[in-house]
């Protein structure tokens, strides 16, 4: 298995770590010769998490926040354990002010923050800046928050975040001509879901300064990448990410508030029954995450997007799209500007979906059509291959085998 070359970047004890991590993954294990690449759409799960979920619901299952038996107060207290773990995974330097509010998954967070915190907040005349070739999960809510306002005669400005044709990047150089005296939140995405770039959050916090409130969606680097919030770190107010796209069950995310201005978070109306069994299942997958090193999962998934990238780029026929900074992962590239485990590309006279088709024949699992990505047309298809700890250099050499051979 190792007669493949090392992934670029990596250190030499990283190969046997990623063997280890590998064999925890029962769907992998189990079907060795399908290769999984459509790890931006979800995760797979590790065993550990498998385990927790069975545990709980055989020893435990119960309601939460409900009810005075031990069932449900252990359900209550893995709730609340939860919610305290987040806080501590994403490096939270105030998590007596912070809240964690947990969600089906990113798109719902967005629109929780959308509805319950920024429509109150806004008054006639303000601005909001929002990405418009980012995921469509985080533009539809804030249109919808002008829509909603409109409606009930407040005027709010909803603004396109520059970005930089080539990279996908926010262009910083563009910010000043956007961002105004009557800026009054800032919605962001912390890593791209089709360009796999770092979005540098730090050039538009500075850009629009420590007052106005940037939400950040943070669906693709959780648990690909180390995330900190606060100063120092990510310099956010809102962090929402999906649990599920970092090895937790479907139907599970979070919505990581700072509660530092205007008035706290707090998700309006009558919240129902949590999915407790979803919750317990990302207290497993963090505690999964860290136990096998986020900076590690990042220094192998940017290896082998790498080392795709930089072969695909020679072969004909084929366009990678955005990023161009992050084709090497040489130390001259400052990390937070290398590509993260993501590679989006076309063929120039196969569509995407044929060569999706043509993929899974070979046994690749890609995603191939508009990816949900605002303002791209169902034509505009492109075939995109996203990584996580489970994937090997071996993978890549063979994709790229079966690429070459349609150059
Ligand atoms: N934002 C980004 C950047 C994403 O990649 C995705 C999922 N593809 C979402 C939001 C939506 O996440 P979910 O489906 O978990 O709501």
């Amino acid at each position: 298995m190792n007669a493949v070359a090392p992934v670029p970047g990596t250190r030499h004890d990283d190969i046997r770590w990623q063997r280890g991590a590998r064999k925890q993954f029962p769907i992998i294990t189990a079907q060795p010769d399908a290769a999984y690449l459509d790890s931006a759409a979800t995760s797979q799960k590790p065993r550990a998490v498998l385990d927790a979920v069975h545990t709980y619901l055989t020893t435990s299952n119960a309601n939460a926040g409900r009810g005075t038996y031990p069932w449900a107060n252990r359900t209550t207290a893995l709730v609340e354990r939860t919610r305290a773990r987040v806080k501590e995974f994403l490096q939270d330097p105030d998590p007596d002010r912070s809240s964690v509010h947990f969600t089906g998954g990113t798109s719902e967070g967005l629109r929780t923050v959308a509805r319950d915190w920024l429509v109150p907040h806004l008054k006639d005349g303000d601005e909001i800046l929002v990405p418009f070739t980012d995921h469509r999960a985080n533009l539809e809510p804030w249109v919808e928050a002008g829509r909603l306002l409109a409606k009930r005669g407040i005027r709010v400005s909803v603004r396109a975040l520059p970005v930089q044709e080539t990279s996908g990047d926010y262009d910083h150089r563009a910010f000043e001509k956007v961002v105004g005296p009557r800026t009054r939140f800032v919605a962001a995405t912390h890593v791209h879901h089709v360009y796999g770039g770092d979005m540098n959050i730090h050039r538009l916090r500075a850009a629009v300064g420590p007052d106005v409130p940037i939400c950040l969606d943070a669906a693709q680097s959780v648990g690909h990448c180390p995330v900190q919030v606060g100063p120092g770190g990510l310099d956010v107010d809102f962090l929402v990410f999906s649990g599920h796209k970092a090895m937790a069950l479907p139907g599970t995310g979070a919505v990581w508030a700072r509660n530092v201005r205007g008035t706290a978070f707090r998700p309006g109306g009558w919240q129902g029954t949590p999915n407790t069994v979803g919750i317990v299942s990302l207290l497993a997958a963090l505690d999964w995450l860290d136990e096998a090193g986020v900076e590690r999962i990042e220094r192998w998934t940017a290896g082998l997007a790498t080392r795709l990238t930089d072969r695909l780029r020679h072969l004909d026929r084929y366009e990678i799209l955005g990023c161009p900074t992050s084709l090497a992962a040489d130390a001259s590239v400052p990390p937070a500007q290398r590509r993260r485990g993501i590679v989006s590309f076309r063929h120039r006279d196969i569509r995407s979906d044929d060569l999706g088709f043509i993929l899974y024949s070979h046994g690749f699992m890609v995603r191939a059509d508009s990816l949900c990505q605002a303002g791209a047309e169902e034509t505009d298809g492109v075939v995109r291959v996203s990584l996580h700890v489970y994937n090997t250099e071996e993978e890549i050499e063979r994709l790229l085998t079966v690429l070459a051979s349609l150059a």
